[in-house]
């Protein structure tokens, strides 16, 4: 064992050393256990995130974590579907605040539509549930430990961490994935640059306790936009107690105060804006915590290396408006699993396919913040974040072709649906087993199951005779029509 403070020169031995334990980061672990694949995942900090930022999980992810078999905790830890509305008013008890609800889930072609959900509740499931299922249990998810380092190996990239008992060590992998977030280290030591804007705008985020929930009986929602010359709103965490409130700051203002005396007067100043904002005069509040951040779009100028790749925030950095960073960076996750540890070859492809569905998240997102959507107004819209096209539901019918996400439809049970067939492995879904497509792709492609689904796919256009191969992260592989 090294003593504190004396580095170590322990060699560690992985297929897959993840960087990174935020959503993304504890997603892939997940994947990856699914798939029986050793793996590491280091993390710099000594625990998970306290403030939460993201609370939209889609039904893209939703969808991954019905695979994972999560679907159901997560959507108990989630705000009660009745709560997912938007409010607009001049303060939180305004008596004419307009208040609306997006579209009944059952238009929103998925299993698992998407739910307000805090991140760091989130977080604190994927974790407990990555740590469960990982080949090396508790070890396998290791906290204080920070990437420091990289050098690319003929056998492997060597990474250097440091612990914060002072420890080095040295682990050779096959892949190295950067999940560490905007600021990524892996980016940064592969020498990839970004393209697009930071700082395009400034806000600081207010965690606080405060008896909100009987001022907003009767009119919960998930958000709560207000229309005065500040801006900002409040963000339900449980609609009772738990609440954030957004500041737009007018630009990047200077770091969280730093003495106590300047962190007590920073809490008065803020709670009496919590009053003002909310219309309570009275309100007790006691403020538990604050971050600045900056809303950036912007793209690594590539999503791999030789023995790189990156995955969410590290790779893209989404502007808020619509929720869709996070939920992005876990269909990434889908995308990049099955190809680990990856080639050179495998890794390119995973690249080139997420660059072009960032970019046009990226794009989505851009525009609502220009057109100065409320923060999160669009949430859990739904926007196809897997495949070679972002489809929203609205503008695009959802198709069935190579290359895009398999829709989702019911097989006869009505429980099951075409999304449950595909990951950890292909899939190959038919009308019948002996199908004539069925027949040609299976020889092509002995690895995947096959799954007669009679005639759930019939709206879609697949014939009696047809057959359809899906990859283990559920883009169409090919169609056959029979
Ligand atoms: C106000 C706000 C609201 C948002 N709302 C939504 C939403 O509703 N829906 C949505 O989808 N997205 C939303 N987002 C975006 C979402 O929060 C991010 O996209 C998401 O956190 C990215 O996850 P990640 O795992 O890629 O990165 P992160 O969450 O940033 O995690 C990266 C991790 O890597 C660690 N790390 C960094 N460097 C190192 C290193 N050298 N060694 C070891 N570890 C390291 C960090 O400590 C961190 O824990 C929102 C963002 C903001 C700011």
């Amino acid at each position: 064992m090294p003593t504190p403070h004396e580095p170590d020169t322990t060699n560690t031995d992985t297929p897959v050393l993840v960087i990174g334990a935020g959503p993304v980061g504890l997603t892939l672990s997940l994947l990856l256990s699914q798939r029986g694949i050793d793996h590491l995942v280091v993390e710099k900090h000594p625990g998970l995130s306290q403030h939460p930022k993201a609370r939209g999980v889609s039904s893209s992810s939703m969808e991954t974590f019905r695979r994972l078999g999560m679907e159901r905790q997560i959507r108990e830890a989630s705000l009660p579907p009745e709560h997912v509305a938007f409010f607009r008013g001049a303060t939180l008890s305004d008596p004419h605040a307009v208040r609306t609800q997006p579209s009944e889930p059952a238009e929103l072609g998925t299993p698992s539509p998407g739910v307000i959900c805090s991140q760091d509740v989130l977080e604190t499931l994927l974790l407990a549930e990555a740590r469960a299922r990982h080949p090396r249990g508790e070890a396998g998810i290791r906290f204080g430990t920070r990437l420091t380092a990289l050098a690319s190996h003929p056998e492997g990239p060597r990474a250097r961490l440091q612990r914060s008992d002072g420890g080095e060590e040295t682990v050779v992998a096959r892949t190295v994935v950067g999940c560490d977030g905007a600021d990524s280290t892996v980016r940064h030591l592969a020498g990839l640059g970004l393209e697009g804007e930071r700082g395009l705008d400034h806000f600081r985020s207010v965690r606080f306790d405060a008896p909100l929930g009987e001022h907003v009986r009767g009119r919960e929602s998930a958000s709560y936009f207000l229309t005065g010359p500040d801006g900002g709103g409040f963000l339900a965490i449980d609609n009772d107690h738990d609440w954030i409130l957004q500041i737009r700051l007018d630009g990047p203002e200077g770091p969280e105060p730093a003495s106590p005396e300047a962190r007590i007067e920073d809490d008065a100043r803020l709670a009496e804006r919590i009053r003002r904002d909310a219309g309570v005069p009275d309100l007790p509040v006691r403020v538990q915590r604050t971050m600045t951040w900056r809303m950036d779009a912007a793209l690594a100028e590539a999503f791999s290396g030789d023995q790189i790749a990156l995955a969410g925030d590290a790779a893209h950095q989404i502007p808020p408006t619509g929720g869709h960073g996070m939920n992005l960076g876990i269909a990434d996750a889908e995308a990049l699993a099955w190809r680990l540890p990856g080639d050179r070859a495998r890794l390119m492809s995973y690249a080139a396919e997420r660059k072009r569905v960032a970019r046009a998240v990226l794009d989505l997102s851009l525009d609502n913040a220009r057109r100065a959507y409320a923060l999160d107004g669009n949430l859990l819209t739904r926007v196809e974040l897997t495949g070679d096209t972002v489809l929203r539901d609205a503008e695009q019918a959802v198709t069935l072709r190579a290359g895009a996400r398999l829709p989702h439809a019911w097989l006869a049970d009505g429980t099951t649906s075409t999304l449950d067939l595909f990951g950890p492995g292909w899939a190959l879904l038919a009308e019948t087993g002996d199908a004539p497509g069925a027949a040609a792709l299976r020889a092509a492609h002995p690895e995947a199951e096959v799954w007669p689904i009679s005639g759930a796919m019939r709206g879609f256009g697949m014939t009696p005779s047809g057959a359809v191969l899906v990859r283990p992260d559920g883009v169409v592989a090919e169609v056959r029509a029979g």
